[in-house]
């Protein structure tokens, strides 16, 4: 790691929490072992927890005092940090190279024999931070989610979780064997999904049907697995003191600042606004298309064809275009963006290309030893994949900006909520979409351009919809334990509220591959209700875009400033910072609403 350029990235620390000294020691103690803990997480990586557990109980050990704070929660953060990065890396590198067998076994190693009991030993520290009742500058939001989990924290529960686990584990084992034979040709799942947004109808129809069909087969594998989550989660929920599992998983969520009422009115906002754009949009779709219904494979709600029939976007034909082009784009935002992602470029922090022996799909990974990031994708040259480096370079930025916080859990990502992390990578693709054209240095062509923003305006507007679908069923199930054990009644509650919030696709015929279809929204059976935070970190993405419109300048400026706040300020007090509103009722849903609609008639009407 460069020194010299991470100061110039990070901003100073805040002085009351950067005075770290050796001067708070009592006279005549010499300075503790953490002195000699590794800086570089290299050497650390090599350490086993029969290394580690000597920092770990030294820590659980040690006085705290007003005094001793400080020294503490810095002595933790590095450690965690070094831990945290080895296991970030560990990951990386398995899904980098998935042929590598040394790896797998390094990786294995970590998963078994480190990291379980780094998890305790956090799991400590924190009952420890909060028994001993001192609250540490700009710490209130992390001691807030500390008490909460520590509130709903049962000893009973850890053999539910590993039970948990092993049904998720089950229900992955069952996704993964979604294999189809094409023509002689075997694919995966993502592949026949991606089958959907080819312009030839005959294909897109025969990919649904042939996914509908591994749905039925395994129906019956999956409902059990269903029936077993459901009960799982209903005793850990009891264990834990709640009548109900949605409240278990309110707080387990860390949502303190919307209720599930609050999301019904989000569903309710979303009918009223964005399903009549919905049905425009469709009108104009079936006049270009010459087609009387909408079926499924005309518009699915992840992948979808062109609406007027034009070949598919192809901005680029290397990583290295890719990551110059995008470099540049990021320039005309704000140079220093631009620079946090050319020395993740610099670095070698980013693998982009589509490669054999590569897992699939992207992400984002925080370093937070070397307070760098790691971006993975699987490009093609598509727009797709324009979208996807925008959207994870939000998150690295994320990472950067928040790296001048001298602790831990201010910094980390994990611990900050999902409706913020969103809105700071769904905000970039939208901050950076007027530069995409050729002539400001970026990708496209005045027409291609006007293509590619308006499938991303449209991919935005009707997300919400679906999103409805997925949180209002899941809202269904958990008020209604005993029917939601019945998957026939699963699948009713399903296809109306799929018919509710998606009235424009025409199911006939097709009625049995519609309520099989919340089996395909892995969200719904492994990470209840966690969907709703998409559909409102895009309307706070969305809100953004627009301030922007107005001054890009300050727009961007109070991006960054919500970013480097980290995790030290509420979620409404992130967006305020942002300069949007934490907010999904029906007057902010119609601006945004009306602002993404006017903007795909201006770029359609102009080419
Ligand atoms: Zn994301």
């Amino acid at each position: 790691m460069d020194g010299s350029t991470l100061r110039r990235l990070v901003r100073p620390r805040p002085p009351q929490v950067a005075q770290r000294s050796v001067w708070a020691l009592p006279e005549g103690m010499v300075p503790h072992m953490f002195a000699i803990l590794p800086a570089d997480w290299k050497v650390f990586s090599e350490w086993g927890w029969d290394r580690i557990s000597a920092y770990a109980d030294e820590l659980l050990e040690r006085e705290l005092t007003p005094h001793s704070i400080d020294d503490w929660l810095t002595d933790w953060s590095r450690l965690a940090r070094l831990i945290a990065e080895t296991f970030t890396r560990l990951i990386i590198r398995t899904t980098t190279h998935t042929n590598d067998e040394a790896g797998q076994l390094r990786f294995q190693n970590y998963s078994e024999d480190v990291m379980p009991r780094a998890r305790a030993f956090e799991q400590a520290l924190k009952l420890k931070l909060l028994e001993s009742g001192l609250h540490p500058e700009a710490f209130d939001i992390p001691l807030q989610r500390m008490r909460s989990d520590a509130t709903i924290y049962r000893e009973e529960n850890l053999a539910l979780h590993t039970e948990r686990e092993r049904l998720e584990t089950e229900f992955s084992a069952l996704t993964a064997a979604r294999a189809f034979d094409w023509d002689g040709q075997p694919l995966n799942q993502a592949q026949v999904i991606a089958k959907l947004g080819l312009s030839d109808r005959e294909t897109r129809e025969r990919a649904w049907k042939a996914l509908s069909e591994c749905l039925a087969k395994q129906q019956a594998a999956t409902d059990r697995i269903w029936v077993q989550l459901l009960d799982l989660r209903a005793r850990m929920a009891g264990n834990a003191g709640f009548s109900d599992y949605r409240s278990f998983r309110w707080q387990e969520l860390g949502r303190f600042y919307y209720t599930p009422d609050d999301c019904k009115a989000f569903h309710a906002a979303i009918q009223e606004e964005v399903i009549p754009a919905v049905l425009r949009l469709t009108e104009k779709r079936k006049r270009r298309l010459s087609i009387d219904h909408i079926r499924v494979w005309d518009d699915h709600w992840w992948v979808k064809p062109d609406p007027q029939g034009r070949p598919a976007l192809e901005p680029f034909g290397t990583i290295g275009q890719l990551t110059s082009t995008i470099e540049r784009v990021f320039s005309c935002v704000d140079p220093a963006l631009a620079l946090y992602y050319r020395t993740l470029n610099h670095e070698s922090l980013l693998d982009l290309d589509a490669r054999a022996n590569k897992a699939q799909g992207g992400y984002m990974q925080e370093l937070p030893a070397s307070r760098r990031a790691f971006i993975f994708t699987t490009a093609v040259g598509s727009s797709l994949d324009v979208v996807t480096q925008l959207h994870e370079s939000g998150h690295a930025f994320h990472v950067f900006e928040a790296a001048r916080w001298p602790y831990h859990y201010q910094s980390m990502l994990e611990y900050m909520p999902v409706e913020f992390i969103e809105c700071a990578s769904m905000s970039m693709e939208l901050l950076a979409s007027p530069y995409l054209a050729a002539d400001r240095g970026g990708f496209y062509a005045p027409p291609q351009l006007a293509q590619a923003r308006s499938e991303h305006l449209t991919q935005i507007l009707e997300f919400w919809p679906y999103m409805a679908v997925v949180d209002a069923f899941q809202h269904w199930v958990y008020e209604n334990p005993d029917a939601a054990r019945d998957t026939e009644q699963c699948d009713e509650s399903w296809a109306a509220l799929h018919r509710l919030f998606l009235p424009h696709l025409d199911w006939t015929g097709l009625e049995d591959t519609l309520r099989l279809c919340w089996r395909l929204q892995d969200h719904i059976l492994v990470y209840p209700f966690y969907y709703v935070e998409y559909g409102m970190a895009q309307l706070g993405a969305v809100q953004l875009w627009a301030n922007a419109l107005e001054d890009s300048q300050k727009a961007v400026a109070a991006y960054r400033r919500a970013l480097s706040l980290g995790n030290t300020a509420s979620l409404p007090d992130l967006y305020r910072a942002a300069g949007v509103r934490f907010d999904f009722g029906r007057d902010t849903l119609a601006r945004a609403v009306q602002l993404i609609e006017r903007t795909i008639e201006e770029l359609e009407g102009a080419y």
